[in-house]
């Protein structure tokens, strides 16, 4: 049977996501303020006082809200914070298995069916090293030789 992922997890996910956004906007105001206020020093001081705040603050809350929102995908020993490989990979699966879905989804949003009619259609798929796309049945990328 597939597991599900908690909902406490799910939580944990969208409220770190909520923390990184939070954090990215304060961290991004810094340079619109110091953009706005270029060359003017007036109150040079309690400016840049209030922009580092700003700066370090909104770094600290992003990378906390990452952290946050992969543990909440991932699971506490999926995301490296407990160290077992066997908590990882049950705490992974339903993350991985998710992905899949997401690859599906995407793939039949593009309209391309795997299986039934995909002779008039040709598959690429993109080098992991250059990028380069490459027919389905390629062995070797044909940019930079890399298997595929
Ligand atoms: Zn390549």
């Amino acid at each position: 049977m597939p597991k599900k992922i908690s909902g406490g997890r799910k939580t944990a996910y969208y409220a770190g996501m909520a923390l990184a956004i939070t954090g990215a906007i304060s961290f991004g105001s810094v340079f619109v303020s110091g953009i706005a206020h270029f060359g003017d020093f007036s109150n040079f001081e309690t400016q840049s006082k209030s922009m580092m705040a700003r700066g370090f603050g909104g770094m600290v809350l992003m990378i906390v809200g990452i952290v946050v929102m992969s543990v909440g995908a991932r699971g506490a020993a999926g995301s490296g914070l407990v160290l077992d490989p066997k908590k990882a990979r049950e705490d992974l699966e339903p993350f991985t298995r998710m992905a899949g879905g997401m690859v599906k989804d995407a793939l039949d949003e593009a309209d391309i069916k795997l299986g039934k009619g995909t002779s008039e259609k040709i598959i690429m798929i993109r080098c992991k090293k250059c990028n380069q796309l490459n027919e389905e049945d390629s062995k070797f990328c044909q940019e930079c030789g890399q298997s595929l």
